[in-house]
């Protein structure tokens, strides 16, 4: 049986050396599986190529596909499963977060218990900022509110899959990839395991906050389109709101009459009232940006160097 496991590396090369060595541990002792290793070099400036080359010169289980810059995370994975060709993938960090050591476990999950795929969750944020643990938390629950994709509360992408769940998110070629979501999307079974958050072994973290947070609302956008029903909510409460308030100046009109008052209470409804439009077409601009992308439909990732072949490339 063959195992690929994708691995993203953007600026990985301090890390790259200590995953190695901890994967070649995890892959003795799983002899009866064929391993490859699939580095996505995701347009690092550091010597991660350089590194990778070593390790494939030295290792022929070593492949890999390098972009022609950075195109993100989603993109890395996305290029790993069109290159994968096992009948289980594994997506895995290079920085030892997802430890290797799991995988025997996940492996016997799929090939004794029957299950489509195994998923990951870490079931603490140790060593994380607080704030950033905080805002997470209130995401996932919101996500699992607004949206039918289901997503679990520190789940990783460290996942091992068998060939039908990787065909089902290839027939998913969007531009706006939110991978936590299109695994829950796809269905099939899924056995989750636990883990206790460990700190990268070396380099530091490609996400800042800010990054976190258009990602947080990319999900949002891709998942869902409960902020256009909330912009919809918004009108009608409005013109509710208004029909009351014309009703309330009518009946005033006639009881007492010539009431030409109230101009700061005027100004504070337009300021509200355009304040809340400028919203609404907000959360349309972005279903409708994001709309533009997809239509554009551009390559998720450009490659500029690779020694491993998609299945298709393969069979024919
Ligand atoms: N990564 C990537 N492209 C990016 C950012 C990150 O391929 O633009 C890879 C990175 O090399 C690592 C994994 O994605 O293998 C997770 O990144 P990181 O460890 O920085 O994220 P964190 O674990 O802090 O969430
Ligand atoms: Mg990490």
């Amino acid at each position: 049986m063959k195992l690929t496991a994708i691995i993203p590396c953007f600026n990985e090369e301090a890390a790259l050396h200590f995953f190695y060595a901890e994967m070649s541990k995890t892959m003795q002792q799983m002899q009866d599986v064929d391993f490859e290793l699939l580095f996505i070099d995701d347009g690092s400036k550091d010597g991660t190529l350089q590194e990778i080359k070593k390790l494939a010169a030295a290792d022929a289980r070593v492949k890999y596909v390098s972009f022609s810059r950075n195109f993100g995370k989603e993109a890395a994975i996305y290029a790993g499963l069109e290159h994968s060709d096992g009948d289980l993938t594994a997506i895995m960090d290079a920085d030892l977060q997802d430890p290797p050591s799991l995988l025997p476990q996940m492996y016997r999950a799929i090939v004794e218990e029957g299950y489509d795929s195994v998923a990951t969750r870490r079931v603490n944020r140790k060593g994380e900022p607080p704030i950033r643990s905080f805002f997470a938390r209130r995401f996932y629950r919101l996500m699992n509110r607004i949206s039918k994709a289901d997503i679990v509360d520190g789940a990783r992408d460290y996942r091992l899959m068998n060939r039908a769940f990787v065909e089902a998110l290839l027939e998913m070629g969007e531009y706006n990839r939110f991978s936590k979501g299109l695994f829950g999307w796809v269905g099939f079974q899924t056995k989750w395991l636990e883990f206790e958050n460990i700190e990268r072994v070396a380099g530091e973290t490609k996400w800042s906050f800010w990054k976190l947070f258009l990602y947080s609302i990319d999900g949002i956008v891709a998942f869902s389109t409960m902020p256009l029903s909330i912009a919809a909510f918004f009108g009608v409460l409005m013109c509710g709101v208004s029909a009351i308030a014309i009703v309330f100046v009518v009946i005033r009109q006639l009881l007492y009459g010539g009431s030409a008052f109230g101009w700061p209470s005027m100004v504070c409804i337009i300021i509200f009232l355009g304040g809340i439009q400028l919203l609404c077409i907000g959360i349309l601009g972005s279903y409708l940006a994001k709309t533009y992308l997809e239509v554009k439909k551009r390559p998720i990732y450009i490659c500029k160097e690779r020694n491993a072949a998609k299945k298709q490339e393969k069979e024919t």
